[in-house]
């Protein structure tokens, strides 16, 4: 599948890993766009929220709730934000379902 996320999981393209388990992995975004610029990639693939099977669904929550975990290793004890961009408007280029994890400053609230 022609997936660059698919292609990071597999371990066929490079990037900078600082965590993962068996249902996703968590890497630096390539572009930051806040000091701290993590993503959350499930390893099975689906384009957006409405996409995710039960199994899919499941794990998506797991993953999300084990984020206080993971605070320590992911320097996040000051605060973080979670964003998903899903679809058109909010701008979405890679169509395999991810969670954005910002942090490292203070942020403002401007979705432009
Ligand atoms: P989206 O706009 O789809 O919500 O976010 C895609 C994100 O993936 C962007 O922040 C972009 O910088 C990041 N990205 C795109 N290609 C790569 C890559 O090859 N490696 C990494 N680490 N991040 C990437
Ligand atoms: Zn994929």
């Amino acid at each position: 599948m022609d997936c660059i996320f698919c292609k990071i999981i597999a371990g066929e393209i490079p990037a900078t890993k600082v965590y993962e388990d068996k249902n996703m992995l968590i890497i630096e975004d390539i572009d930051k766009k806040a000091k701290k610029h993590f993503l959350l990639l499930p390893k099975s693939h689906y384009a957006s929220l409405e996409d995710a099977n039960f199994r899919e669904q499941i794990a998506l929550g797991r993953a999300i709730m084990k984020l206080p975990k993971l605070k320590e290793v992911l320097g996040l004890n000051d605060g973080y934000r979670l964003v998903i961009n899903q679809g058109e408007d909010a701008g979405q280029t890679v169509k395999h379902l991810h969670i954005h994890i910002l942090s490292g400053q203070k942020m403002g609230w401007n979705p432009a």
